[in-house]
């Protein structure tokens, strides 16, 4: 099964839970366009090098496009089409005024200088500056992709058409980036874990957490938990882990991996593979990495009571069924990480009224957000006795239909 047929078997249940007939699913369900590119460079050392782009746009009912841009060699049109539909369910869940769209390059980016990566970014804005702009579709960073590659997408796209910041957004501060945006998503996921265990008269204080991830994603999320008191004991990434039951030194792990770039061989703790990681004793567990780690073989195994799903599709539809059964808490993708996108929309918001808002801002509006669209959520899944996910999609899919029967064909 491809990620776009497992996000549509979600799809589906909360289409039933919704009573959408078929007429409202096939207007949902297909993407509205999906661009393919070639993208031909000459690297650095004069030799050609190509490779395939691609920006797939699910649904704009209720703003324009909007999604991250990945560099990865499994980026394939299927994938990413799985993951455009998700952000449009995203977006819906945090009520934030934009569609769903992802994009991606198939390539192996650490094999890339920095040189190569810049023209091969600026050769992919130039092959689809036509489909994307601030009013109609506006891309973002996602796995391996940052900053400085947005701000050569403003710059490339500003050239051909003048300058325009809010085409993308995951900016560098000094060009018209929020505050608060690189460690929206980790903040993001702290305030929904900690509204979750609030609603069982706990705080995350001594509260063991494993982290699969330790990108842009985990690593600020390790940071929050480590500032609200949880004990984060078990954290890894592509090439292993680190574990230690007392809980890891986090400020001193981060600086680690920004020098080491990997936590493996961090002095205080002890090894770990990725698989271990994924089945160790702990109170949650939250994969923040790539999809489908979680599998029908190791979610039998899985010891946490909470999943928290930070990566986007994580968990497969196998593994899910796994943890329904067992009474684990799956809290699901579109609103555990929709903290990256609630401040792109900040960031958005911001460029266009060429206004600058401060953290403090940024933190209040987002919490603010992710609780009431966490409250959404759990108040659907009790009152229908149904899974957090369903209930998600439920939220999501139901104010996209609603906007989509409102505008008409
Ligand atoms: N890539 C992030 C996601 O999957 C952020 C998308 C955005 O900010 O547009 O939600």
């Amino acid at each position: 099964m491809d990620a776009f047929e497992t996000t549509n078997i979600y799809f589906h249940r909360a289409a039933d839970l919704l009573g959408l007939n078929e007429r409202v699913r096939t207007l949902l369900l297909n993407p509205s366009r999906e661009v393919k590119v070639s993208i031909p460079i000459e690297r650095e050392d004069g030799t050609l090098a190509h490779f395939v782009g691609y920006r797939i746009q699910h649904n704009n009912a209720r703003g324009p496009f909007k999604g991250g841009l990945r560099y990865h060699h499994q980026v394939n049109a299927e994938e990413v089409k799985g993951l455009a539909s998700l952000m449009t369910w995203k977006t819906g869940v945090v009520d934030v005024p934009f569609g769903g769209a992802k994009g991606g390059i198939a390539c192996h980016p650490q094999d890339l200088s920095e040189h190569d990566l810049e023209i091969l970014t600026r050769r992919f804005v130039q092959q689809i500056h036509e489909f994307i702009g601030p009013t109609v579709d506006i891309p973002a960073p996602d796995v391996n992709t940052n900053a400085q590659i947005m701000a050569w997408i403003m710059d490339e796209y500003s050239r051909m058409k003048g300058y325009a910041p809010a085409v993308v957004t995951g900016k560098p501060l000094a060009l018209g980036g929020s505050a608060g945006r690189e460690d929206a998503t980790g903040r993001g996921c702290a305030i929904v874990i900690e509204n979750f265990f609030k609603s069982q008269g706990k705080t995350l204080k001594g509260l063991r957490f494993a982290l699969q991830g330790f990108g842009n994603v985990g690593s600020h999320l390790a940071h929050f938990l480590d500032e609200k008191g949880a004990l984060v004991i078990g954290v890894s990434d592509s090439h292993g882990g680190v574990m230690r039951g007392e809980g890891l030194d986090i400020p001193r792990l981060i600086e680690y991996q920004r020098r080491e770039k990997t936590v493996v061989g961090f002095p205080q703790g002890n090894s770990i593979s990725n698989e271990e990681l994924l089945v160790m004793d702990c109170d949650c567990l939250a994969p923040a990495a790539l999809g489908e780690v979680l599998t029908r073989e190791n979610a039998r195994h899985v010891k946490a009571r909470v999943i928290l799903e930070a990566a986007n599709a994580p968990t497969t539809p196998e593994a899910d069924e796994v943890f329904e059964k067992k009474g684990r808490v799956v809290i699901p993708d579109i609103l555990a990480n929709a903290g990256g996108v609630v401040v792109s929309y900040f960031e958005w918001v911001q460029n266009l009224q060429s206004f600058k808002w401060t953290l403090e801002q940024v933190v209040e509006e987002l919490t603010r957000v992710m609780t009431k669209a966490y409250e959404s959520v759990v108040n659907i899944a009790t009152t229908k006795k149904v899974p957090l996910r369903t209930a998600a999609f439920a939220l999501g899919v139901g104010r996209v239909a609603k906007a989509m029967t409102l505008r008409g064909l």
